[in-house]
């Protein structure tokens, strides 16, 4: 059987949030829509990297001819879900002059001083490009809501003014696929102790995690509303089972894949005559000139 029908659910179909999904009982360790195990799962990824690279050349291809299309990976989830892993092991398998990338932590006073989507708007991928946010404008649904930071009528009115935002972003010629990394509480507690145990991985810890994680349901509930109200036809929301590493970044290779396949990118057609082009170059000959 060839490695791409171990996928016998398109993971988009397998992963898009509907009017059924249900965050409490998704199961943070399952392989949705793969068939096969881990060593198919990590032999396939590159291959299909390779796939998606060239595609994302196109698209940068058709950019810098005028294009207008670009796409927008929306990368959310708590701390140690795998985000950076994503970022590393998935977006890093395309040529990082077609990616821009934006992080997005605790604002600052600046970004406080301007609406939320400020500065969001301002890392958005150009034509050509495929942007990643880790983390995103989500962040004022989620950690804002939780903590409390803006009053409920402020954050509750957010849904709606995301939604509109979005679709006109996607009317502009952006596909915006938002990918959700949900790991298990059990989970998260390995990963957060094998940050303390690493003296290589003590960078990656922060005192303040374990607040984020003492604040566990107020999270899920957080998220679930995010996936109930937010999860667009424009802009649909795939939960991402996180437990399994390669599994995640084996789904979201295949989502951002099958986008870009279905994008169908063009290589420009050449503006100069290419016959005369070749003659002119057999005629500056072999040797340099003196
Ligand atoms: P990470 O933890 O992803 O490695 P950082 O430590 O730089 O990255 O920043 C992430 C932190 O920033 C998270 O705790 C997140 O909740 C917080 N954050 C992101 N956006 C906002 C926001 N709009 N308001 C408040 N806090 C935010």
């Amino acid at each position: 059987m060839a490695a791409k029908d171990l996928w016998s659910t398109d993971p988009r179909d397998a992963l898009r949030v509907g009017p059924d999904f249900d965050l409490a009982s998704f199961d943070r360790n399952g392989q949705p829509g793969w068939d096969g195990d881990k060593d198919d799962g990590q032999a396939y990824l590159p291959e299909r990297g390779e796939e998606m690279s060239e595609l994302q050349e196109r698209l940068f291809a058709e950019g810098r001819e005028g294009g207008k299309r670009s796409v927008l990976l929306v990368l959310q989830g708590l701390d140690t879900a795998g985000k950076g892993g994503i970022v590393r092991h998935v977006v890093g398998m395309v040529d990082p002059q077609g990616v821009a990338l934006a992080s997005f932590g605790v604002p600052t006073e600046e970004e406080r001083s301007h609406h939320y989507l400020w500065r969001i708007e301002k890392e958005l991928p150009p034509p050509g490009r495929i942007g990643v946010f880790d983390r995103s404008h989500y962040e004022d649904v989620l950690v804002v809501r939780v903590d409390e930071l803006v009053p409920e009528d402020v954050w509750r009115a957010r849904y709606d003014e995301i939604n509109a935002w979005e679709k006109e972003l996607v009317e502009g010629g952006t596909t915006i696929i938002k990918v959700a990394l949900m790991v298990s509480y059990a989970e998260q507690g390995e990963r957060l102790m094998e940050r303390l145990e690493r003296p290589d991985k003590h960078w990656k810890f922060n005192p303040g995690d374990l607040d984020t994680r003492s604040k566990w349901p107020a999270f899920q509930e957080a998220y679930a509303d995010v996936f109930r109200l937010t999860s667009t036809e424009d802009a649909p929301w795939y939960v991402v089972p996180a437990d399994k590493k390669w599994y995640s970044r084996l789904a979201i290779t295949e989502i951002l894949t099958r986008t870009l396949e279905e994008l169908d990118p063009q290589w420009p057609v050449a503006d100069f005559d290419v016959e005369e082009m070749k003659k002119a170059l057999v005629a500056t000959g072999e040797d340099a000139p003196a």
